[in-house]
């Protein structure tokens, strides 16, 4: 145990913690110069194609050091807001971090939130200073920073570049030299943090695990403590860039193990695997729930697939402890799911996912925060989904969740972001000056305001030079109303939405005019209404088709004709017949793309 070292990369977005990661398997020689790639740990299709990390990913690497060789236990992890979880969960695995500071960029929010969770877990961290070769680099301030921030010594940063390699031999060292090896007892009772999952269609679920006591060997009996369930250890084993199977693996160490388990309920990240025979008499303290911040259902595009996507759905859980989901019903688009997500990147990764590892086409509707609408009777009802609102005649108030959020940027973008603080609710309670040119602001606003497309405006306004983040302060009394849409007279409840009524007559016409857009023209005319209760505030109509759409093919050649055709029959896949309406996925998402 004492040559086993655990850790973890936590940094801000893109301040390059796969790419050192890739250095430092590289020096290591636990991957192949014919195996690498760039973010090699990145092996998700969709983490590779947006270039950010999704899934925190292990890997174990040996180092020889002073003639000594450790095994280091790697975890890479995801720098998004929204992915913290998957931060906090890699980081109850390790003994120490490496933090990770942009050279160029300075100290941003998340490498602030990262930090924090390192500390409350009481990990060594060792500050590297990040992408020196990059022209831009500025390390003495941002080594001012980071000891201002740490509270480390200025010595003990590392000048890295996990593009060029300078440095990695310096990292791996202290990684030896200052992160202390893990304690346990391997002769006492097996107790295992379960700290991942992962399905695998051909051998069931394999779960990922770090000993914190015991040893656990092939073939043993073990028991899941909370889940309370059985099985036999067929196989175990450590995780390199691809599994290898071991006979024993002891405290300390990180691992891997595959036992048929077929369902998804059986295994929760967070639970203690212990031994059935000789079983410990404490649990190690699991994760805190996740706390979604967005709601939204998830609806098959085929009613008929209902039953595929509850078990698409359970998988995908299962190697994302943060997704949380309850069955729901719309009169619009039938059963379905409503699903709770960290934010709106989390959602729209989890329809990617679903369809892609799944194969699984769905259709999901306006998101939505947790509100409380308070009866006449002073009950608290919570309110997931706008057709869960109270009837008008028995709602008394209605509160909505509040954040608090940090903003690090530049002090020539301090009016801009104030500006749209504002347009979103939001209230100015603390601006500090970093450094001369790098100032802190703190908002209070509304999660519903915040979460939709809040950081893609703050990012648009200040060229990229603002970083966020944020937590839950608590609930407030708002006036909001809800908003439906009636397509020729009919509500269609998946269109509604929960909004504040000082807005809501602007969102009605605009919502209005967008699905406008984004409703196709049939044989008849639709009209569309934005209604408050009885009250209609706005209408559109969109005007009927005239034209076969093949009719401008005439005498064109068939293979255009059939192109068209297929194109419509794509186009197609993600509708939703609603009464005689079809109404395509877009229209679903019109409310976030008002301005
Ligand atoms: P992560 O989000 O922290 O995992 O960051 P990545 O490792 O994905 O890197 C983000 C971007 O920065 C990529 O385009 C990398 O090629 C680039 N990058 C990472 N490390 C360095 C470095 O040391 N120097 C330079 N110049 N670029 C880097
Ligand atoms: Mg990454």
């Amino acid at each position: 145990m004492e040559n086993i070292r655990n850790f973890c990369i936590i940094a801000h977005i893109d301040h390059g913690k796969s790419t050192l990661a890739d250095r430092l398997l590289e020096f290591t020689n636990t991957v192949t110069k014919r195996e690498m790639q760039a973010q090699v740990l990145d092996n998700m299709d969709l983490e590779r194609e947006r270039g950010i990390t999704i899934k925190s990913h292990a890997i174990q690497m040996n180092y020889v050091y002073k003639g000594k060789t450790y095994v280091l236990n790697l975890i890479d992890t995801p720098g998004h807001v929204d992915f913290s979880y998957e931060v906090s969960r890699s980081i109850a695995a390790c003994e120490g971090v490496l933090l990770l500071v942009d050279a160029s960029q300075g100290i941003q929010a998340q490498t602030i939130s990262n930090l924090y969770l390192a500390l409350e877990h009481d990990l060594e961290i060792i500050p590297v200073l990040n992408k020196i070769d990059l022209p831009g680099a500025m390390p003495e301030e941002v080594k001012d920073q980071m000891v201002d921030l740490v509270g480390c010594s200025r010595e003990s940063i590392i000048p890295a570049s996990g593009k060029d390699g300078t440095g990695v031999d310096k990292v791996l060292e202290a990684i030896v030299e200052r992160i202390p090896a893990p304690k346990g007892d391997k002769t006492a009772p097996l107790q295992a943090l379960i700290f991942d999952s992962v399905y695998n269609s051909f051998r069931g679920i394999e779960v990922i695990f770090r000993v914190l006591n015991g040893t656990i060997k092939k073939g043993d009996k073990v028991k899941f403590v909370a889940t309370d369930t059985v099985y036999h250890a067929d196989e175990i084993g450590i995780l390199k860039l691809e599994k290898e199977p071991r006979t024993v693996i002891e405290a300390g160490d990180v691992g891997y193990l595959i036992s048929g388990i077929k369902s998804a309920k059986e295994v929760k990240v967070g639970d203690t695997i212990t031994s059935f025979d000789n079983p410990t008499k404490e649990a190690i303290v699991g994760f805190e729930d996740v706390k979604p911040m967005v709601f939204a259902g998830v609806y098959p595009v085929e009613t008929s697939d209902y039953e595929d996507l509850r078990e698409a759905i359970e998988k995908l859980q299962l190697n994302d402890a943060s997704l949380v989901w309850e069955p729901e019903t719309s009169a619009a688009l039938g059963f379905g799911f409503r699903c709770g997500f960290l934010g709106m990147l989390h959602m729209e990764i989890i329809q990617e996912r679903l369809e892609r590892e799944f194969d699984q086409t769905v259709i999901t509707t306006v998101p939505s925060v947790s509100f409380h609408a308070f009866d006449n009777k002073g009950e608290m009802h919570v309110v997931n989904a706008p057709s869960e609102m109270l009837d008008p005649s028995k709602l008394d108030r209605i509160e909505e969740p509040f954040i608090k959020a940090q903003i690090i940027t530049k002090s020539e973008y301090i009016g801009a972001i104030m500006t749209l603080c504002m347009e979103k609710r939001g209230v100015l309670r603390n601006q500090v000056y970093l450094t001369t040119d790098r100032v802190e602001m703190i908002f209070e606003m509304p999660l519903s305001e915040m979460v939709f497309d809040f950081f893609d405006k703050l990012k648009t306004i200040s060229k990229g030079y603002a970083s966020l983040d944020y937590e839950l302060i608590g609930y407030r009394e708002s006036n909001m109303v809800k908003l439906d849409i009636l397509l020729n007279g009919d509500k269609v409840d998946a269109l509604s939405a929960i909004v504040h009524r000082d807005k809501a007559y602007e969102w009605g016409k605009k919502l209005c005019e967008k699905l406008k857009e984004l409703l196709p023209r049939q044989q008849f005319e639709i009209a569309i209404q934005a209604a408050i209760g009885a009250k209609i505030i706005s209408r559109e109509t969109v005007k009927a088709l005239r034209k076969d759409v093949l009719a401008k093919c005439y005498g064109g050649d068939i293979s255009r004709k059939r192109k068209l055709l297929e194109k419509q029959k794509k186009g197609k896949k993600r509708m939703r017949q609603v009464g005689n309406v079809e109404i395509p996925q877009e229209a679903f998402m019109a409310v976030l793309k008002i301005d």
